[in-house]
């Protein structure tokens, strides 16, 4: 077992904490001070809450000293997306438009945290209202990818996935809507997970599009995610979309590891063309590596995913639209005042802070959403595209009869450098190609580290999908992978990142 403590996996810490070896306080203050080192040059974080989270950790020290019984997880410390309410703490999703905005109440996810006893760090930096795979779109400057600073580190959670990347914390929130968990995991060389559509309440993560939106694990590993899965996952009568059935036994499944007897299903039209060669080296290879542990392979196709790219990107700017009307700058956040009028109306105070506020990724996506839901446009464009939908839903149930998971590349590409997409919102878009289909039908998926795919040494990661509420298996076939290719490696793939000591001097 490592002794650094930031290098440590969350179990580890769990193990140490329960025997007492270590206080959350010694934890949650050598991650503070790896923060202080290195987040200049990473940005992983908007806003740091070193004083909360040592607060929280003592007090956690002190349950533990009084032999209070305590959550497994009590005293390890987590990192939030911004885009959670935390009571206290300041939420600014990446927009300007909440700058200053501190909830008056926590996310019931955050509350779960707290409940359990996990210091929280701080809030993690992401595209502006998670809308982006690379956190350029984030109002307060990109974060970068640990193992390349002038990469991007996905997005929209690429706060997320650095600061896990970058041993700031050993676990960390994101949300995914279309990919903004498993994407950021992929290009990060860690683990994601995208809970079951309602398997982790909504209520307190700010609305992107309702339909898509699920908050979930950002780890090191395999068993970590399935750890903060288990605290974060289970019904909320505040979220009428929250599942009301028991939280599927993801950390058993990760403990056990075992594929024997799986099928496997590849799907057709997410390999091939258009993944970069050595992503898809390294995802045959990982198939491989599943086969020689028991499981069976089976070729699948979803012929309607040609269309899910286009589909969602009706449905969500259509959500989005609708649910970005509520920043009208009267109740809460910035309100800027138009120029050069005496005694201006709501409406011109309005427009002036939506201007002033809202970045160019979301203005486009209000206006594309505006005008697909208008009358007389209604049918053509989101109508369409709900009926797109349901055809992807039908593509999964038929491949999951012969399959037991899918699984696919997480991302066409390793990460990419900063700016290079910046101006083509297209070839932005296309890095969710093979995660977007989870989305649109509700299921789970996991992104593994499949190992360095390029001639730069980057990370690339191997896609796992469920049926909905079948989380579990996606944690069986990502710890089975996950120990092989460890073995194969000689360690994990982040012992070959850069360790930023140059930028910590
Ligand atoms: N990159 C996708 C988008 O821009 C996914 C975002 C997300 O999952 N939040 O919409």
């Amino acid at each position: 077992m490592t002794t650094d403590l930031t290098r440590a996996t969350a179990a580890e810490l769990a193990d140490l904490l329960g025997a007492g070896s270590v206080s959350s306080r010694e934890v949650t203050r050598a991650l503070l001070e790896r923060t202080a080192a290195v987040d200049g040059a990473v940005h992983s974080y908007l806003h740091v809450d070193g004083d909360g989270a040592l607060a929280a950790a003592d007090a956690v020290d002190r349950a533990r000293a009084a032999g209070e019984p305590l959550h497994a997880l009590a005293g390890v410390p987590v990192a939030v997306k911004d885009v959670l309410a935390t009571k206290g703490l300041p939420t600014t999703c990446g927009s300007r438009i909440l700058q200053g905005w501190v909830p008056p109440y926590d996310a019931t996810l955050v509350a779960r945290l707290r409940a359990a006893g996990l210091p929280i760090l701080g809030k993690t930096n992401m595209d502006e209202f998670a809308m982006g795979s690379s956190t350029e779109h984030s109002a307060y400057g990109p974060s970068r990818n640990p193992w390349d600073l002038e990469r991007i580190p996905g997005g929209s959670g690429g706060g997320s996935s650095s600061v896990v990347a970058s041993f700031q914390a050993p676990l960390a929130i994101g949300t995914d809507t279309g990919g903004s968990i498993r994407q950021p995991a992929a290009v990060t060389g860690t683990v994601g997970a995208k809970p079951t559509y309602g398997g982790v309440s909504r209520y307190g993560l700010v609305a992107l599009a309702s339909s898509l939106d699920q908050a979930g694990p950002c780890t090191r590993t395999v068993l970590d995610s399935a750890l903060l899965h288990e605290v974060i996952a289970g019904h909320d009568p505040m979220d009428s979309t929250s599942v009301d059935a028991p939280v599927p036994p993801v950390v058993e499944a990760a403990r056990r590891a075992d594929v024997s007897g799986m099928r496997i299903g590849i799907v057709r039209e997410l390999t091939g063309e258009g993944f970069q060669a050595g992503v898809q080296a390294r995802f045959d290879e990982a198939v491989q590596h599943l086969v020689d542990a028991g499981a069976e392979v089976v070729e699948v196709s979803c012929p309607s995913f040609t269309y899910a790219l286009a589909a969602y990107y009706l449905i969500l700017p259509s959500e989005a639209s609708s649910n970005l009307a509520k920043f009208d700058a009267m109740r809460y956040g910035l309100r800027v005042a138009p120029d050069g009028v005496d005694a201006p109306s709501a409406e011109q105070v309005m427009a002036a802070t939506r201007d002033a506020g809202f970045g160019d990724e979301v203005k486009r996506r209000i206006i594309l959403g505006t005008y697909a839901l208008s009358s007389g446009y209604y049918d053509a464009y989101y109508g369409s595209a709900q009926k797109v939908r349901r055809l992807i839903a039908d593509d999964f149930s038929r491949a999951f009869e012969t399959a037991d998971v899918l699984v696919s590349p997480t991302a066409p590409t390793t990460a990419f450098r900063l700016g290079d997409k910046l101006d083509d919102p297209m070839a932005m878009y296309l890095n969710d190609i093979a995660t977007i289909p989870a989305n649109l039908a509700g299921i789970p998926g996991l992104s593994v580290p499949s190992g360095l795919a390029d001639e730069d040494g980057l990370p690339a990661g191997f896609q796992v999908l469920a049926p909905a509420m079948a989380d579990d298996r996606l944690y069986s076939v990502g710890a089975a992978l996950e120990a092989r290719l460890s073995a194969a490696w000689g360690g994990p793939l982040l012992d070959r990142a850069p360790d930023l000591t140059e930028v910590a001097r």
